[in-house]
C-alpha cells in the first residue's frame, strides 16, 4: 500500500524544530549541536538528504554548529572510497562542518575506559555464549529471555577477559561483551544487548589497532555525549533503540546528556533508498557505478544534472514528520524542472533527427541569426546560430498523412523553425523500405527571425539544427529504475528492475554551443526537457544526459485535484 505523499506546503516549521525551539526558551540547553553521523559503506543517497538537511539546517537556524562524524565502527564494511564520496556529496550540497569532522574511531580508547566502568559497577559482562545459543536465549517478542550461564562472572574475570579480547587473543565471535540489564524487558534491546565483539580485521583509521569494536548501540550515544550534541536526530528505527541509548548515558560518566529524537525516513516511489540495495545494485553490474544517473544517491543526482538547490527544495518541502509516506518522484522532478526552468540556458538539439532540404535556398549560403538564452532573462544574452539549406528537425515532429490534431511538419503544412524562418514541405524522399529520408521545403525570406510576414498563422514553432554545424552527440535518456513504486514489495527487489530504465540515442545533433557545456552543467533543449554534459563527454563525442523531461505529471496532478 502507499501512503499518500505529503502535501507541498510550506514546511517552515516542523516538531523537531519545535522541540529546540522550547528547549532554547526553557534554558534546558544553551545552545543547540547536532551531528550527521553517516556509516561509510557506501554513497549517500536522497534519503540522507533529508537527514544532512534537517541536521545541518536547524543547527543554522539556531545559531549552532553540526558535526560531521563518521560512525565507522564496523571495518569490514567500511571504505576510504566513501569516506571521500561522503565529504565530496555533502559540500555538492550546500552544507560545511568546518572543523567539526570527527569519527567514532577517534573515541575507541575512551569507550573501551567506559565499557570496563559499566564491568566495575557490575553492569556489563563478557559471554562465550556462541552466537546461534545467544540467539535462542534472547527470546522473542512474547517471551521473555533467559540469562546466560556467564551473567554471574566476577567483575575481576571480566576485566581480565575483556583485555584479552582487546589483546587479541581469542578469534572473531568467541566473546562479546554484553550490558547487563534485563533479559525480560519488553523492549528486546534491553535484554542483554552486546556492546562489544571480536573482529580481526584492518579499519582504515585505527589499523590493526583493535580487536575488538564497538557495536552502534555503545558508540553513537556516547560519541554524541563527547561532542556535546544537544539533539542527537535520527530515522524512526531507532526509537526503541531510545531506552539503551538513554540508559548507557545514565550509567557512564559522560560530560554531556545528549538527547534522541526520531522522524520518519524519506521514501520515494519507484526506487529504494537503501544503502544495503544500493550496493547490491552496483555489485551485480545492473548500473554503472554508485553515480549512475539512474542511481538515486547524491553522486547519481549530480552526474545526471540535479542542480543541488533542488535538492534542498525538494526536502523542504517534503517537511519533516513521524508519519509514514511514501513521496511521489512526480514531485522530486516537478521541484528540478522548476529550478531548471529559471536558471538552464536553452540550446537546441534533435534528438532523433530527420533532414530538411530548403529547395529555394542558395546552394553553399549559410546565415547568422540570434537565438535567445533565456525567455524569461534578458541579461542572459543571446548567442548566433547558423542556418543555412540542410537542416535536421527532430523525426517525430512530421508525419506524411497526419490525423486531426497534428499541427507540425507534413506535406503541404507550413510551420516556424524557431529563431529561422517559416517553411513549408513541398514532398518527402523515401528510401526503398518507404520510410522517410528526407523533406523538400520551400521557405519565406520575408520571416526571417521567425516573424510572420503578413500577419498569418502558423500552428507550429520546430527546434532544429543546421547541418553545416550540428555537433553529432550521444544523448542517454533515463526512466525508473524501478518498474513498481514499491520495489521489493514481493520479496525480490531486483526481480522489479526496469529492464527499459535507460535508452542510448546515437546520432543526435546538437547545436555547436553545446561543444563547450562542461559537465553536470544544466541546459535545456528546446522543446525536449533539461539535459547536462556527462563526464564521458569530449569536444569530438558529445554526451548528455536527460535531467528531466518538459512533461510535468505532478503539475497536472495538482491542478486536477488528484493522483493521475
Ligand atoms: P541503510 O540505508 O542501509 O538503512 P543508513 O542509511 O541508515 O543505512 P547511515 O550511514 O547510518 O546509513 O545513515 C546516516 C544517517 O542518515 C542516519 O542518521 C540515518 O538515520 C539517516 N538516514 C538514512 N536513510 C534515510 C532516509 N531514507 N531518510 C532520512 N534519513 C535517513
Ligand atoms: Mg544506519
Amino acid at each position: 500500500m502507499i501512503a499518500t505523499e505529503p502535501a507541498m506546503t510550506d514546511a517552515g516549521r516542523d516538531f523537531i524544530r519545535d522541540i529546540i525551539q522550547a528547549d532554547i526558551e526553557q534554558k534546558r540547553c544553551a545552545g543547540v549541536v547536532t551531528r550527521f553521523p553517516p556509516e561509510p559503506n557506501g554513497y549517500l543517497h536522497i534519503g540522507h538528504a533529508k537527514s544532512i538537511c534537517l541536521n545541518f539546517g536547524v543547527a543554522a537556524e539556531f545559531g549552532g554548529r553540526c558535526h560531521l562524524r563518521f560512525d565507522d565502527t564496523n571495518p569490514t564494511r567500511e571504505e576510504q572510497e566513501f569516506i571521500d564520496a561522503i565529504k565530496r556529496d555533502l559540500r555538492w550540497l550546500g552544507f560545511d562542518w568546518g572543523e567539526h569532522l570527527y569519527h567514532a574511531s577517534d573515541y575507541f580508547e575512551q569507550l573501551y575506559t567506559w565499557a570496563e566502568h559499566l564491568i566495575r559497577a557490575g553492569n556489563a559482562y563478557v559471554d562465550d555464549t556462541p552466537p546461534e545459543e545467544m540467539r535462542a536465549q534472547r527470546g522473542t517478542l512474547t517471551e521473555p529471555g533467559r540469562n546466560s550461564p556467564y551473567r554471574t562472572r566476577s567483575v575481576a574475570e571480566n576485566l581480565d577477559l575483556f583485555a584479552r579480547m582487546r589483546a587479541g587473543e581469542f578469534p572473531n565471535g568467541a566473546r562479546v561483551l554484553r550490558a547487563k540489564i534485563d533479559m525480560a524487558a519488553g523492549n528486546m534491546n534491553l535484554r542483554d544487548p552486546v556492546l562489544y565483539r571480536i573482529m580481526h580485521a584492518e579499519h582504515p583509521r585505527t589499523g590493526t589497532a583493535w580487536s575488538i569494536y564497538p557495536t552502534y548501540d555503545f558508540a553513537h550515544g556516547q560519541s554524541d555525549a563527547i561532542e556535546g550534541i544537544t539533539h542527537s536526530i535520527c530515522t524512526l528505527e531507532f526509537e526503541d533503540h531510545r531506552p539503551l541509548y538513554d540508559w548507557l548515558l545514565d550509567h557512564l560518566p559522560v560530560p554531556s546528556r545528549p538527547r534522541q529524537y526520531e522522524f520518519a525516513r524519506l521514501n520515494i516511489g519507484y526506487t529504494v533508498l537503501s544503502k544495503r540495495v544500493l550496493t547490491e545494485l552496483v555489485r551485480q553490474g545492473h548500473v554503472n557505478g554508485w553515480d549512475d544517473p539512474r542511481m538515486p544517491t547524491l553522486a547519481g543526482l549530480r552526474r545526471r544534472g540535479v542542480p543541488p538547490a533542488a535538492v534542498r527544495e525538494f526536502i523542504r518541502r517534503v517537511g519533516v514528520a513521524r508519519a509514514y509516506s511514501i513521496v511521489d518522484m512526480a514531485m522530486f522532478e516537478h521541484t528540478i524542472r522548476e529550478e531548471l526552468n529559471r536558471t538552464a540556458p536553452r540550446r537546441m538539439a534533435v534528438l532523433r533527427p530527420l533532414k530538411l532540404v530548403i529547395e529555394n535556398y542558395p546552394e553553399g549560403q549559410t546565415e547568422t541569426l540570434e537565438a535567445i538564452n533565456h525567455p524569461d532573462d534578458p541579461a542572459a544574452g543571446t548567442r548566433p546560430i547558423t542556418f543555412g539549406r540542410e537542416l535536421y528537425v527532430e523525426r517525430e515532429d512530421f508525419m506524411e498523412d497526419p490525423p486531426k490534431k497534428f499541427y507540425r511538419l507534413s506535406p503541404g503544412r507550413e510551420v516556424r523553425l524557431r529563431y529561422g524562418y517559416f517553411v513549408t514541405c513541398q514532398s518527402v524522399v523515401k528510401d526503398e523500405a518507404g520510410e522517410v529520408t528526407e523533406l523538400r521545403c520551400t521557405y519565406d525570406p520575408a520571416s526571417r527571425g521567425g516573424n510572420s510576414p503578413d500577419g498569418r498563422k502558423v500552428q507550429a514553432t520546430l527546434h532544429w539544427v543546421a547541418a553545416a554545424d550540428a555537433r553529432p552527440a550521444e544523448i542517454r535518456l533515463y526512466n525508473h529504475l524501478f518498474i513498481r513504486p514499491d520495489p521489493g514489495a514481493d520479496g525480490d527487489v531486483m526481480a522489479d528492475l526496469n529492464p527499459e530504465s535507460q535508452e542510448i540515442l546515437r546520432g543526435c545533433l546538437a547545436e555547436p554551443t553545446l561543444a563547450a557545456e562542461p559537465a553536470g552543467e544544466p541546459v535545456q533543449f528546446e522543446r525536449q526537457g533539461y539535459f547536462c554534459a556527462d563526464p564521458d563527454s569530449t569536444p569530438d563525442a558529445l554526451v548528455f544526459n536527460r535531467t528531466v523531461g518538459l512533461r510535468d505529471t505532478w503539475a497536472k496532478m495538482q491542478a486536477g485535484g488528484g493522483r493521475g
